[in-house]
């Protein structure tokens, strides 16, 4: 479920749950990368992804022959790091029961209307 404002750019991509929970998500997928970036013996110091997410995720990056962004591995883990703790910040319902149960649902940063898709 994600949730944004239809006049600012705020917005919250999901509630945590049992199922979900952002950080966590993100810390697994990460940890491997880590591994590698403070691995001397690891000469891959590069991570290869797909050039839209690099882009809106803030994230500098070149591109390779084959078309996909290319980021120094250090700074891929401390954008995502980043990304994740903004997105922790701008949450607002922590889960969809709190959502659901809030009878003023409007945007917490400036009272607009949400859209929920
Ligand atoms: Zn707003």
């Amino acid at each position: 479920m994600f949730i944004h404002c239809t006049k600012c750019d705020w917005c919250q991509d999901d509630f945590w749950s049992e199922e979900y929970n952002p950080v966590r998500r993100e810390m697994e997928r990460l940890s491997k990368l880590v591994e590698k970036a403070i691995d001397k013996e690891n000469p891959e110091r590069e991570y290869k992804t797909d050039r839209i997410m690099a882009a809106q995720r803030g994230m500098p990056f070149g591109v390779n022959e084959e078309g996909f962004a290319v980021i120094d591995i250090r700074d891929y883990i401390a954008k995502s790091l980043e990304v994740v703790a903004r997105s922790v910040r701008k949450m607002h319902w922590l889960t969809k029961d709190d959502f659901d149960k809030d009878s003023n649902q409007r945007c917490p940063t400036c009272g607009s209307e949400l859209t929920v898709d």
